[in-house]
């Protein structure tokens, strides 16, 4: 399924960690790319983040509601995904820049290097990052908060795309929107780099500055 593409791209993590274990702490993480879990092709021409990046948004997908916890399940939610922004939404390609499924990996959405479509007004400054799932009622397996917290985050910063001093925040901070999810949003304050909205959190941010 992996003919024509780079499963095995410059920077991204390598896919053969599917034979082992789990990585060690200090690892990148594996990422699914695009062509693994049968993505479409991008529509138009994408836009050129300029990393390192001072923001993580976090997100819940909602729909799918049932976290993903095999590979087909994840990629079948991938492509569900891409198809509604596409189509329906009149997006160039999925929105978010990386996918969180429970089956022990992240996805290839837009990707490092383009704009995503996640938080209104702030796709050039930060990346999306959207776990498969409802997160409202409860939260995402321990091992799927802890890719992200222990191993996907410290890699970003590690490879140059996140600044050391990144904020994190969750989407509700940045919009009128309950994602990512009460449950993961109360997870995620407990992270390294998140960021407390002000007095005016829930107000929606017009400004870019
Ligand atoms: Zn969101």
């Amino acid at each position: 399924p992996c003919s024509g593409c780079s499963c095995l791209a410059p920077g991204a993590p390598t896919l053969l960690r599917l034979r082992g274990g789990p990585p060690p702490p200090a690892e990148c993480p594996a990422v699914v790319p695009r062509c693994m879990w049968g993505a479409r092709p991008y529509r138009g021409t994408p836009s050129a983040l300029k990393p390192p990046l001072p923001f993580v948004y976090i997100h819940h997908t909602y729909e799918p509601g049932a976290p993903c916890r095999t590979f087909a399940a994840c990629a079948g939610a991938m492509r569900a995904m891409q198809r509604f922004h596409q189509d329906a939404r009149g997006w160039d390609d999925i929105g978010y820049s990386f996918v969180v499924g429970s089956d022990g990996y992240l996805y290839e959405g837009r990707g490092w290097r383009w704009v995503g479509a996640h938080t209104r007004g702030y796709n050039r400054r930060g990346y999306g990052v959207g776990y498969v799932g409802d997160y409202t009622a409860s939260p995402p397996d321990a091992h799927a908060l802890a890719l992200v917290r222990d191993a996907f985050l410290p890699c970003a910063v590690r490879a140059g795309r996140l600044r050391p001093d990144y904020a994190l925040r969750g989407h509700r901070q940045m919009g009128h929107t309950e994602c990512p999810g009460d449950s993961l949003f109360r997870e995620i304050e407990t992270w390294r780099g998140f960021q407390a909205s002000g007095a005016a959190s829930s107000a929606p941010v017009h400004s870019e500055t």
